[in-house]
């Protein structure tokens, strides 16, 4: 019998893993594919989350630091950066392969390429039956994101309606085209989609090309819009790869009897840009501590696995919650928001420093609040 089990090697399960490890407890991380595993994902890899992670991502695994961003909204168009990195670009199979191998330096035993395909709660353990056999542990971290098994466990309900869908391919372009068009800034499209974006953010040999639709009934023909952008941009034919991404910012049990939730499992992914590393970096270590705790204090109650909840909304859940607030106006008048975000750098920067961690949504519709009258005017006088 293990101590604690965690289901999904991404960064919510490699961090919780790296953590009760390094504290001694018997930890196994069962991951459904052989790693390093493909993972879909524009790659931006926030402040926010570097700063969660207790050690510094090596140079070779950065194919790009990000200081900015091109903004366009139909016919606006404004670039902005910061003087300090918003974040890093990096492609998801290296750096969370690179994780998972600090897990397993503290101590964590990886069985990869091993699917669970249910996990129950008796009395003082989970059983976890998987492809590879049964295993028993006191306490399972389930990380095993958007489709998860222990979310099905833990609440019941569909997410349906709560999940982004998302369309991404990795276009290959060369170095030249993209320092020339790219160098160190993404570009995300509000004005082409309802209800989501596009974005291209540049790798070293790759573009991710995506679409991010928080409202799966606002687009009839998701590819065919895809195609169209692929094709405006002047960029290869490649099939792309549909995904779902959870919005943050709702309720959700994220917990039963020795059954915790992390990460994308837990539905902890900013709502209005889809960013959710460095929630699943946080949730995964304040899980930790809860499983560390429980076993300092032998004590496995409901009310104890209830304090990771707190925790979670103490760190990081206003801001999910207000970023769903904020994602609800923008996507509802976008021609009013998005033409706002296109037309002041100040207010673009601003939104930077959200997406970096350095500010949070709170914060920025404070300060866009008394402002809204002076950039409605402003929109209006342009449109004179
Ligand atoms: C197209 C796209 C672009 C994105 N871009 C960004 C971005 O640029 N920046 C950002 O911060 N976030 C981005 N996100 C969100 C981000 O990828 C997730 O929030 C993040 O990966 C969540 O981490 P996680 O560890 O919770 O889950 P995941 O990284 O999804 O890891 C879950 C793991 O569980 C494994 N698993 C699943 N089921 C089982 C099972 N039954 N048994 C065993 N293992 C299982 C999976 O194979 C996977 O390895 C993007 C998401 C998508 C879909």
């Amino acid at each position: 019998m293990y101590d604690v089990l965690i289901i999904g090697a991404g960064p919510a399960g490699t961090t919780a893993a790296k953590h009760t490890a390094e504290k001694g407890l018997d930890t196994l991380l069962i991951e459904k594919q052989k790693l390093p595993r493909k993972k879909p994902c524009a790659g931006l890899v926030s402040q926010r989350a570097l700063n969660s992670l207790e050690f510094e991502i090596p140079k070779h695994l950065i194919k790009r630091y990000c200081y900015g961003t091109r903004i366009k909204y139909k016919n606006h168009v404004l670039e902005s950066k910061l003087d300090r990195p918003v974040g890093i670009l990096v492609s998801r199979d290296e750096f969370d392969y690179y994780l998972s191998q600090q897990a397993t330096k503290k101590g964590a035993e990886i069985l990869d390429n091993t699917s669970v395909n249910s996990v129950n709660a008796e009395n003082d353990y989970v059983a976890v039956n998987t492809t590879k056999g049964l295993f028993k542990a006191r306490i399972v971290i389930g990380a095993d994101g958007v489709n998860s098994i222990c979310a099905r466990y833990v609440r019941s309900g569909s997410e349906t309606n709560r999940n982004a869908f998302s369309l991404i391919s990795e276009v290959p372009a060369s170095i030249e085209y993209i320092n020339n068009k790219y160098l160190d800034i993404t570009e995300v499209d509000f004005g082409r989609v309802k209800n989501g974006y596009f974005w291209t953010f540049p790798k070293d040999n790759h573009i991710s090309v995506g679409l991010g639709l928080f409202d799966n009934s606002s687009e009839s023909k998701p590819l065919k819009t895809y195609y169209d952008y692929i094709k405006d941009q002047y960029f290869d034919y490649l099939k792309p790869r549909g995904h779902f991404i959870p919005i943050g910012g709702y309720k959700r049990d994220v917990h039963s009897d020795r059954v915790i939730l992390v990460g994308d499992a837990a539905g902890f992914v900013d709502a209005f840009l889809g960013e959710g590393i460095s929630y699943a970096i946080m949730s995964g270590k304040i899980a930790a501590n809860t499983v560390i705790e429980a076993f300092e204090e032998n004590d496995f109650s409901e009310d104890k696995f209830s304090t990771y909840l707190t925790r979670c909304e103490d760190v990081f859940g206003n801001n999910l919650k207000y970023s769903l607030i904020f994602s609800k106006f923008f996507y509802s008048f976008p021609n009013i928001f998005a033409t706002m975000l296109t037309s002041s750098e100040l207010m673009l920067n601003k939104a930077l420093l959200v997406v970096k961690g350095e500010s949070e949504y709170k914060q920025f519709i404070s300060w866009l609040l008394p402002r809204f009258p002076y950039y409605i005017l402003k929109i209006l006088k342009a449109n004179v």
